[in-house]
């Protein structure tokens, strides 16, 4: 089995002109070893592609997936700043607009439909990925949560990979292709050993400029007037043409290995969107997995996130799914937080039955709701999906209608929730560009309530 590997461009520095020619150079190397990469395009970078009469690095980027990369990047306010203090539904509402705008502009110019989407910077939150999947992206690259190599992972409705391999860090080193080369067959070993997956990833712009065009004018949310804009601090040509003849060098190598499969976004995209289809005896499975350990489980070949399950287990004890296989999209935990009291007070097998019935009362569920109303209880969605596993797993449901329910109580997020890949999220300290006091704490505690929609690809490569 070949290691599956990505090559990433964030092609963002509309400022500097030079910079033009690093993703040209970039996209001309890669079409000429038969390699193909993707893009990740700033919306004002394809304006100004466009503006500056630069088709031919265009057509040399088309020959490449070209990914989205948002609107201006780092002009403050950026994204996840605009989303901030408005809840979920407000922070799309706060982007959808500029970023429609954003990804007709990338599409015009390169006669391109993107699927992929790169956060600029740390602009990844649970408003942006929705955006993104309400304009038609359905994989988000260097995703925040996934820093190790290894298979994709579902999060917040939508495919998410890591960045891995970091090319730039590289580039003012010395020998610079014999340590590029160590250190990708380290973490292709890894990759390998966790599934698969490994993606590699570089600015262009570092390949001419000696500073990031970002940093030079909005560092710690500095926000000058446009007129004051300055492009970033150039390179010798020495220096970036030794930098190019190495990472010829180094990606030549890659090239010729017939143990690596270079995929574009679009793939994964093609190999990973399927649709979960569940049968009456798996959810079964899968609601005494769940009452064991309450985070997302391997079905056969699928995984399964809690919120999927929620769907599952409430269509199947609802009655609504009958012995034919259950189809679940993917579907987002909830958007707000649960209340912390749960009644210990027992049920009955008709009011969960009923709460069940009720909740396709309006169609199917896309969102895990924060509570349910079951009879005269309100459960937090855990309690009351622990609470419908119980009864579908010790068939309860097919006893009387008044037969009582022990309500299950537990944490209201998936176990998965308290890990250090949910944990360790942070917007403070990560990026430069954010101003020093911006913690994002409303993006981070959706992003813990979306503990609910992850699950990690199974490892079939
Ligand atoms: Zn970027």
């Amino acid at each position: 089995m070949r290691l599956p590997v990505l090559i990433s461009f964030d092609t963002e520095d509309f400022l500097t002109p030079q910079a033009h020619d690093a993703a040209g150079f970039y996209a001309r190397t890669l079409s000429s070893l038969g390699m193909r990469g993707t893009f990740f395009v700033v919306a004002r970078k394809a304006l100004a592609l466009r503006e500056s009469g630069r088709s031919d690095v265009i057509a040399q980027l088309a020959e490449h997936e070209i990914g989205y990369h948002g609107y201006d990047h780092s002009v403050p306010p950026t994204m996840v700043e605009r989303c901030e203090g408005r809840g979920f539904e407000g922070g799309v509402e706060a982007l959808l607009d500029r970023e429609r705008r954003g990804i007709e502009a990338v599409s015009e110019v390169f006669d391109a439909s993107p699927v992929s989407f790169c956060p600029p910077g740390a602009n990844w939150s649970v408003p942006i990925y929705e955006t993104m999947r309400r304009l038609g992206l359905r994989i988000m690259s260097d995703c925040a949560i996934e820093r190790e190599p290894g298979p994709p992972a579902w999060f917040s409705g939508v495919l998410v990979l890591g960045y891995h391999f970091y090319l730039d860090g590289y580039f003012d080193q010395p020998d610079l292709a014999d340590r590029l080369r160590a250190d990708f067959d380290t973490l292709a070993t890894e990759a390998a050993g966790r599934g698969g997956y490994l993606t590699m990833f570089s600015h262009p712009t570092m390949v001419t400029c000696s500073a990031f065009w970002d940093g030079v004018n909005f560092q710690h949310g500095r926000n000058p007037l446009e007129s004051q804009w300055e492009p970033a601090p150039l390179r010798t040509p020495e220096q970036t043409a030794r930098i190019q003849r190495e990472l010829a060098d180094f990606l030549s190598g890659l090239a010729a290995r017939e143990d690596l499969e270079f995929l574009t976004y679009r793939d994964v995209v093609r190999r990973h969107c399927r649709t979960v289809t569940l049968m009456p005896a798996d959810v079964e499975v899968l609601a005494r997995k769940l009452l064991q350990r309450f985070t997302y489980h391997d079905i056969g070949d699928q995984s399964v996130s809690p919120a999927e399950a929620f769907v599952a287990v409430t269509a199947c004890l609802g009655g609504q799914a009958g012995d034919a296989p259950l189809e679940i999209e993917p579907t987002l935990g909830p958007i707000e937080p649960s209340p912390d009291e749960t009644s210990a007070a027992p049920t009955t097998v008709e009011a969960l039955q009923s709460a069940c019935r009720a909740l396709r009362g309006e169609g199917p569920v896309t969102i895990v709701p924060a509570t349910v109303n079951v009879g005269n209880h309100r459960l937090g969605a855990a309690d009351f999906l622990r609470t419908c596993c119980r009864a579908l797993a010790e068939e309860i449901h097919h006893q009387d209608a008044e037969t009582p329910v022990d309500i299950v109580t537990g944490p209201a997020l998936p176990v998965v929730a308290e890990t250090a890949r949910f944990r360790a999220l942070a917007y403070q300290g990560v990026w430069g560009i954010f101003p020093p006091t911006f913690t994002g704490a409303g993006q981070l505690e959706l992003a813990r309530l979306q503990s609910w929609s992850y699950r990690a690809e199974p490892k079939t490569s």
